[in-house]
């Protein structure tokens, strides 16, 4: 995969050098490129961004600076693009993904689907954000996703590509090195992640539960999983209506029964006398 990341503080993109996206980079298995938006200026203030039309606090980034990046980006190659491959990038655009809190949510599903993708281009905005009329012009060239970190607004959008790119980073192949710790992550199924244990087995006088010493592996993935269903029911409840929970065996539709939880037509429905029961 390639990525390139557009910003007017290229450096803050550092820590991409580091851990396993670091190495990722290392290896081959991704190609990663920051550029300085000012180098696509032309005054000699490399401008970027210019009072809002329609009045109102802040800047807005101007268009220019933007096409002339996106345009030279769009007709870079992967430094390994074999005439093959050079075809078939030409026939799928890549994908622009532009950080925005106005943007669909990024989450592990969407990390999934891009890392999938080829290119990926990021397009970090900064001050009230970039001219609206650059999305209608990139969508020319790429495929423009708009896309929030979360539902708060940040100073810019390199902490979010930071965390997207890793997010989508991980699961490349080859990037994890035991690709068995990706499956049973918060979110992979739709659940958060059962607490965790390591050595000493007692400590502070709190002992690891016992299960887990047991040996018994059909009776730690049990409780495990009930794990699961406790703390989403706790923390993520909304998690939970999502939820396909056609399949669920037995044991589990009593452990959901137990959080207040009924399976109605293959979903998670909460009984509205359980309230209670939930912490
Ligand atoms: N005026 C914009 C609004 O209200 O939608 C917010 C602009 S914000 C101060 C500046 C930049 O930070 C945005 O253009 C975007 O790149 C980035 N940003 C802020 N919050 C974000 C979020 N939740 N997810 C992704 N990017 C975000």
């Amino acid at each position: 995969m390639r990525i390139d990341v557009v910003s007017i503080f290229p450096e803050y993109l550092a820590p991409l050098e580091l851990s396993l996206i670091g190495k990722a980079r290392q290896d081959g298995l991704l190609e990663l490129n920051v550029h300085d938006l000012r180098d696509f200026t032309t005054d000699r203030h490399r401008t970027v961004d210019d009072t809002p039309y329609g009045g109102g606090a802040g800047m807005v980034m101007k268009p220019e600076p933007w096409a002339q990046a996106l345009a030279a980006v769009a007709a870079a190659r992967p430094e390994a693009a074999s005439a093959e491959t050079e075809a078939s990038e030409a026939a799928a655009r890549p994908v622009l993904i532009v950080p925005s809190p106005a943007g669909e949510r990024f989450t592990q599903a969407t990390a999934h689907e891009l890392a999938e993708e080829d290119r990926l281009v990021f397009a970090c905005g900064r001050y009230e954000g970039i001219d609206e009329r650059v999305m209608e012009w990139a969508a020319g060239h790429f495929t423009v996703r708009p896309m929030s970190l979360g539902d708060y607004v940040l100073n810019g959008g390199e902490v979010a590509v930071l965390a997207m790119v890793e997010a989508i980073g991980r699961l490349l192949p080859g990037v994890v090195g035991n690709p068995e710790s990706l499956v049973e992550e918060s979110h992979s199924d739709g659940l958060l992640e059962y607490p965790v244990y390591t050595k000493p087995s007692s400590w502070r006088d709190r002992e690891v539960p016992a299960v887990l010493l047991s040996g018994n592996h059909g009776k730690i993935a049990q409780w495990r999983r009930h794990q699961q269903y406790r703390r989403t029911a706790e923390r993520r409840p909304d998690l939970l209506t999502e939820f396909d929970a056609a399949k669920l065996p037995r044991a589990d539709r009593t452990a959901f029964s137990d959080l207040g939880y009924d399976v109605v037509d293959g979903h998670l429905r909460r009984r509205p006398d359980a309230g209670a029961e939930q912490s």
